[in-house]
């Protein structure tokens, strides 16, 4: 539970608990289970950038899917080979939803969608990663998953507007990655 502190102003503040984080802090992830030999070589997300790249970082990049229907769609790959989010030191899982957090407000700022979701599933590619994806209630899949059965025909009209939109988008995603985390990386 978030600690809560009234300031000279009489403000709310919310405090993370100190004990707490230094806890979360020193966990040491799981044992990583090693990955099946070859496992990177026929990973699609080690082989490929996994969409267009708009921030590269030593450890996760941030890319935006190739989604026709669903075009404010993003992901934050981490860039080592691991299956699951507790494969990652607690310093790393906190780096990682940081970029998670990051998106998610661009989103908010700049598309102003009726719902954001955000995901971690891998099923199909195992290699960590999470979606994160502007929702409107007119678009093909809402109210189900972006993964889901189409619920109606795609509106192009207003899917239009939103891909005039992704240049800009892309650029607010990498000035405030750039600001958070620092340059990004050329590609290998
Ligand atoms: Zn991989």
């Amino acid at each position: 539970m978030p600690q809560a502190a009234c300031g000279r102003t009489g403000k709310m503040r919310h405090t993370v608990p100190t004990a707490s984080l230094r806890t979360v802090i020193r966990m040491k992830p799981f044992p990583v289970s090693p990955a099946p030999a070859g496992a990177a070589a026929a990973c699609a997300l080690c082989q490929t950038a996994g969409g267009t790249t708009v921030w590269r970082g030593s450890d996760f990049r941030l890319v935006r899917a190739a989604e026709p229907a669903l075009p404010a769609f993003y992901r934050v790959i981490w860039q080592q080979h691991v299956a699951e989010f507790t494969d990652l030191t607690a310093l790393q899982r906190l780096s990682c939803i940081d970029a998670v957090v990051l998106v998610e407000q661009t989103l908010r700022a700049q598309m102003q969608p009726d719902k954001i979701n955000l995901g971690s599933l891998g099923n199909v590619v195992p290699h960590l990663h999470w979606h994160m994806v502007a929702r409107w209630q007119w678009d093909a899949f809402w109210p189900q998953s972006p993964w889901s059965a189409p619920q109606r025909p795609v509106d192009d009209a207003r899917l239009q507007k939103v891909r005039e939109h992704l240049p800009a988008l892309d650029e607010a995603m990498q000035h405030a990655f750039a600001a958070r985390f620092g340059a990004s990386r050329p590609e290998p």
